[in-house]
């Protein structure tokens, strides 16, 4: 693939988390998954998609209430312009990440959680740098053949699109625990949530960043022991939850790639097994 390997700068992100975040995007930048949908899907230039992508801003914001009110929870967003050059991830993981990095009586759990959240935010990265992408070559929408550029890069990278679950069951805010990140894939009825295993997959691509194989060779784990989850997707007006006795299945499913179609025309597109342990 000659495609180049596209890098946010790590000093261009205001924080130590989102430093830590990039470090990771950068990585999967580098996999031939990513590079084949920008060659072949997006059909970027490679020289201006590199100078661009490397002068990415990157802060936390608090979500504005026109843009709640408008679009629904936002976990990352960034501007609809052709110039746009930051990308902002919603201020409530901060205060999240602050009340853990505060919290004595389970640092082992708050650990988890703060890797969970980096390696999240490092998704929500490439999500949106997706969108950048084809602004910057004066796409502001993505194309109905893409359908959603960052849902794209999350299906040739997981096979499926991304979400958050949280525990308990109510209004996303900074005292919800962020529990798994979930991929949701579609099947002949319905769609099944499958979540990354934190101790073989997670925790993995948090601490050893340099070897980028175990990047894209998933591992999941059994569903959540928790009744009360939230399961949120990156942008979402819906709140979507599992109650008690439901199945592991969600009812709303908008824009879903059918996953036995390649649906960003790129080569590499993959569906990965499903790895169940018991915890
Ligand atoms: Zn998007």
């Amino acid at each position: 693939m000659n495609f180049p390997s596209l890098q946010f700068s790590e000093n261009l992100a205001t924080h130590k988390i989102l430093k830590n975040s990039v470090r990771i995007a950068n990585k999967f930048l580098e996999t031939v998954h990513l590079k084949a949908v920008f060659s072949e899907t997006f059909q970027l230039d490679p020289n201006v998609s590199t100078e661009r992508t490397q002068n990415v801003v990157i802060h936390f914001q608090k979500q504005s209430k026109k843009s709640y009110r408008e679009q629904g929870l936002a976990f990352s967003w960034s501007h609809r312009y052709k110039r746009a050059k930051a990308i902002y991830v919603n201020n409530t993981f901060k205060k999240r990440l602050n009340i853990l990095q505060k919290s004595t009586d389970d640092e082992l759990n708050a650990k988890k959680e703060i890797k969970t959240i980096t390696v999240y935010i490092s998704f929500l990265l490439l999500h949106e740098l997706a969108h950048l992408l084809l602004r910057w070559k004066g796409i502001l929408d993505t194309p109905t053949d893409i359908d959603e550029a960052g849902e794209c890069l999350e299906v040739a990278l997981f096979g499926g699109q991304l979400r958050g679950v949280f525990t308990p069951n109510k209004p996303w805010s900074q005292n919800s625990k962020f529990i798994y990140i979930a991929i949701e894939k579609l099947k002949r009825h319905g769609s099944e949530l499958y979540y990354l295993s934190f101790e073989d997959y997670i925790e993995k691509v948090y601490d050893w960043p340099q070897n980028t194989s175990g990047f894209v060779r998933l591992q999941f784990c059994g569903k959540p022991s928790q009744k009360e989850i939230i399961v949120l997707k990156q942008s979402d007006e819906v709140v979507q939850s599992e109650t008690e006795e439901g199945p592991n299945q969600l009812n709303v499913v908008r824009r879903l790639f059918n996953i036995d179609v390649n649906p960003c025309g790129t080569k590499f597109f993959r569906s990965p097994k499903a790895y169940c342990r018991s915890e």
